[in-house]
């Protein structure tokens, strides 16, 4: 069971509002994380499916469990909401992890709550799929993100578009704190509690900062290089998180709030699933600058906690902000020089993966699947499974010429570099349309697909010959276009 230990609900009441999960008519577990559960020290080694889907659809809630709900503000897409907080969410509590890391356990879907405005408080089953697939994914993948222990279907009816089963998703995060957390206080004038929170972030996540010069700048520029380090991770596998709002950017620097999210089939810059993304404000190669805006709005609510000197303080600021960009630039550049197998760092390297960038562009290659067939070339086949990947694979003999100039003075063997590469370029990723699939069979009762998704995700490195068919691209009448959360 959970041997809790709660710090937020220690924190002054204006940080959250009490909330209880509402009563599910017929809970019923989907799927329950063991490996997860194992390394959150859970025992629920005697808990039947039946205790199991009781507990994580909120009807039995655990001794000592602190059921909040948590306050926070945020920009969406750009426009500033002083009131949002967990409106489908309720922490349930906290726990420490075997290797002695706080984490958040949150019921997601779990009813409504002081926070939850017109909306229901309820989750459709589709949402809990996707951020269960996608969310381990990602995890699986090496990527810092929220975890899923669990998903249950409530047994009750939720109203979208459609009359669809209603479902809880037990979410774990390093915390569930946001920029828009911040805002929250922030906006209310209520310096006092964005430096409690400021400081409650440090201990839990930067403790490295504690007794630092100037905390608060140091917090800024950490918070930075850890976003920085995450958005060059997503777009090294093709990932779109959907709704990059304030109140969806953890300071934890972990993937969170799975919507509308999505991931590149063919290469494509500008591309955009989300259907509530109309203008595209974040589409894949927006990500970058969307996080240092983000980031802008976090340095804000952190300037009146910064000194004195209101001058002093918006030019240290600025300057986090700009090595956000330079951090980032750093980080993307040596992650692709990994995708492509190159070693060490020279002059025409950004050139080099933004030619072969181009040309999978120009050549609407598959992303997941040309890196994957260059590590195979870097091992000695030949080009041809490459090239199958671009509709016009024009220019790409020159580059490959030049890729392979570049290799010189690398000691390794090519069966060496292949074997990096894979380490580095995923066999598998979620695609877009085999989730759809997975949740569409879920709706009609059918979990099959789901599970079996899932299985394939977990080892996304390894060429599995049993889940081959989940590596392929979507054939033209499986093309998924949008996306909804
Ligand atoms: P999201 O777009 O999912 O990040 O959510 C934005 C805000 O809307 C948050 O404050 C959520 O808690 C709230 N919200 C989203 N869906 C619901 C729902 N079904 N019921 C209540 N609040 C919701
Ligand atoms: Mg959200
Ligand atoms: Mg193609």
């Amino acid at each position: 069971m959970f041997a809790f230990d709660n710090s937020y609900i220690r924190l002054p009441q204006r940080f959250y509002r009490p909330a209880e999960p509402a009563v599910a008519r017929a809970p019923r577990l989907i799927r329950f994380n063991r490996d997860l559960a194992e390394e959150l020290n859970l025992d629920f080694t005697e808990a039947s499916d039946e205790d199991l889907a009781a507990i994580f659809s909120g009807n039995s809630l655990p001794e000592g469990a602190a059921s909040i709900a948590m306050a926070y503000a945020g920009h969406q897409f750009g426009n500033f909401v002083p009131q949002l907080g967990d409106g489908r969410a309720i922490l349930i509590g906290e726990v420490v992890d075997a290797r002695a890391r706080r984490r958040d356990i949150q019921l997601k879907g779990a009813g409504v709550t002081a926070f939850s405005r017109n909306g229901d408080g309820c989750a459709a089953l589709g949402p809990v799929l996707r951020e269960y697939l996608v969310s381990e994914a990602m995890h699986a993948l090496g990527i810092p993100t929220t975890r899923a222990l669990a998903a249950v279907l409530t047994g009750e009816t939720v109203y979208r578009e459609t009359k669809l089963p209603g479902a809880v998703l037990t979410r774990v995060a390093a915390s569930h704190i946001r920029i828009g957390t911040f805002q929250f206080f922030a906006a209310r004038g209520d310096t006092e509690a964005v430096k409690t929170l400021a400081d409650h972030v440090i201990a839990r996540h930067y403790p490295e900062l504690e007794g630092a010069d100037q905390p608060y700048l140091a917090l800024l520029n950490a918070v930075s290089v850890r976003q920085a380090d995450l958005v060059a991770r997503w777009l090294t596998v093709g990932f779109i998180h959907g709704v990059m709002n304030t109140d969806n950017m953890a300071v934890s620097g972990e993937t969170i709030d799975f919507g509308p999210c999505a991931f590149l089939d063919e290469y494509d810059p500008r591309k955009v699933f989300s259907s509530i993304d109309q203008r595209g404000r974040y589409a894949y190669a927006n990500q970058p600058g969307i996080a240092q805006w983000n980031l802008a709005r976090l340095a804000e609510t952190l300037l009146p906690l910064l000194g004195d000197n209101e001058d002093r303080n918006v030019e240290a600021a600025n300057a986090a902000l700009v090595d956000f960009g330079r951090v980032f630039q750093g980080r993307w550049l040596d992650l692709f020089r990994d995708k492509l197998g190159i070693a060490g760092a020279q002059e025409g390297d950004l050139d080099l993966v933004n030619s072969l960038l181009k040309l999978m562009e120009d050549g609407e290659a598959d992303f997941t699947r040309a890196f994957r067939a260059l590590c195979k070339v870097a091992g000695g086949a030949p080009a041809e499974a490459l090239a199958a990947e671009f509709n016009d694979p024009i220019g790409l003999d020159d580059w490959l010429r030049r890729w392979n100039l570049r290799h010189e003075g690398d000691p390794r063997t090519a069966g060496q570099r292949r074997t990096a590469m894979e380490a580095v370029n995923p066999a598998i990723i979620p695609r877009n349309h085999r989730i759809e699939e997975a949740i569409a069979a879920g709706i009609s009762g059918d979990f099959a697909p789901f599970e079996r998704l899932a299985e394939a995700l977990a080892d996304p490195y390894r060429e599995n010959a049993a889940f081959a068919e989940l590596t392929l691209a979507p054939e033209r009448e499986q093309r998924v276009t949008r996306t909804f959360c």
